[in-house]
C-alpha cells in the first residue's frame, strides 16, 4: 500500500505538483491521466524515489520512504522509451538488476525463465534490443521488471511507443499479467481508451492538482467538473 501525503514538487521557483494526497490499496491498478504538463510523470518519478518532493511525505506500507533511494523501494519503473542496454543480450538486460543485486544464478536463471514465457519473449533471449520489434522491446522492459519480483509497477506511457494494434494487444497482455500476479500497478497514460479499459481507479490530474478520483464508471457517471467529464468523455 503506497500512500502519498500532502506531496508538492517544484523545480526552482515554478510548482507542478500541489499537496497531493492519495492511498494506493495493493494490487489496485490506479491509472494517472491528464494534458500534457499536469505532472503525470513528475508524480510518479517521486513514487519511484527518482527524483524527491519538495515537501509532503510518500510512505509504502506504513513505511515512510521519502528520503529511501529508489534502489531500497522495491518497486519497478517501465519507461515509454524502454530503457534497454543496447549492447546487451536481451538475457543480460533481464539479468543485470539481479546480478547487482547479487542473486544466486540459479535464481537469476529461474526468474528470466519465468518472465520469459509470461511475456513470450523466450525466443529472443539472445538477440540484442536493436534486433526486436517495437512491441518485442516493450515486453522486454516490462520483463525487466518482471524479474525483480517488485511490491509495485510503476508505467510510464509503456504503450505509447507502439502502433495501434500492437498497444491493444499489449494492453490485453498487460491486463492479464495484473491478474496473474495481482500487482499493485502504477499507470500513467494520456490515453482514455487505455485509462477506462485498464483502471480499477482512475486519478484525473490537472495542472498538478487532483481533480477527482474514482473507479472509471463513478468518473464516467459522475464526474465533478467539466474538466473530468471532457477527459472521461463523459456525457455531459
Ligand atoms: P506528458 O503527458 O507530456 O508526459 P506529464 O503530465 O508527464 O506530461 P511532467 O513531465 O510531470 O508532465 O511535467 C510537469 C511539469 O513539470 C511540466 O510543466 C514540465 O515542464 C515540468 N518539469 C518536469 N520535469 C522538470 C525538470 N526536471 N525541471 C524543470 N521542470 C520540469
Ligand atoms: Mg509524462
Amino acid at each position: 500500500r503506497i500512500t502519498l501525503s500532502k506531496v508538492a514538487k517544484a523545480f526552482g521557483a515554478v510548482k507542478v505538483l500541489h499537496d497531493v494526497d492519495l492511498d494506493i490499496a495493493e494490487g489496485e491498478l490506479i491509472v494517472f491521466v491528464g494534458p500534457s504538463g499536469c505532472g503525470k510523470s513528475t508524480l510518479l518519478r517521486l513514487i519511484a524515489g527518482l527524483d524527491q518532493p519538495t515537501t509532503g511525505t510518500i510512505s509504502i506500507d506504513g513505511k515512510d520512504v521519502t528520503r529511501v533511494a529508489a534502489a531500497d523501494r522495491g518497486l519497478a519503473m517501465v519507461f515509454q522509451s524502454y530503457a534497454l542496454y543496447p549492447h546487451m543480450t536481451v538475457r543480460q538486460n533481464l539479468a543485470f538488476g539481479l546480478e547487482n543485486a547479487r542473486m544466486p544464478r540459479a535464481e537469476i536463471d529461474q526468474r528470466i525463465t519465468e518472465a520469459a514465457r509470461m511475456l513470450d519473449i523466450a525466443p529472443y533471449l539472445a538477440r540484442r534490443p536493436g534486433q526486436l520489434s517495437g512491441g518485442q522491446r516493450q515486453r522486454v522492459a516490462i520483463g525487466r521488471a518482471i524479474v525483480r519480483n517488485p511490491t509495485a509497477f510503476l508505467l510510464d506511457e509503456p504503450l505509447s511507443n507502439l502502433d495501434a494494434e500492437l498497444r491493444i494487444s499489449t494492453r490485453a497482455e498487460l491486463a492479464a499479467l495484473h491478474e496473474r500476479l495481482s500487482a499493485t500497478m502504477i499507470y500513467v497514460t494520456h490515453d482514455q481508451t487505455e485509462a477506462m479499459t485498464l483502471a480499477d481507479r482512475i486519478v484525473v490530474l490537472r495542472a498538478g492538482r487532483i481533480e477527482q478520483v474514482g473507479s472509471p464508471l463513478e468518473l464516467y457517471n459522475t464526474p465533478t467538473n467539466l474538466f473530468v467529464a471532457g477527459f472521461i468523455g463523459a456525457p455531459r
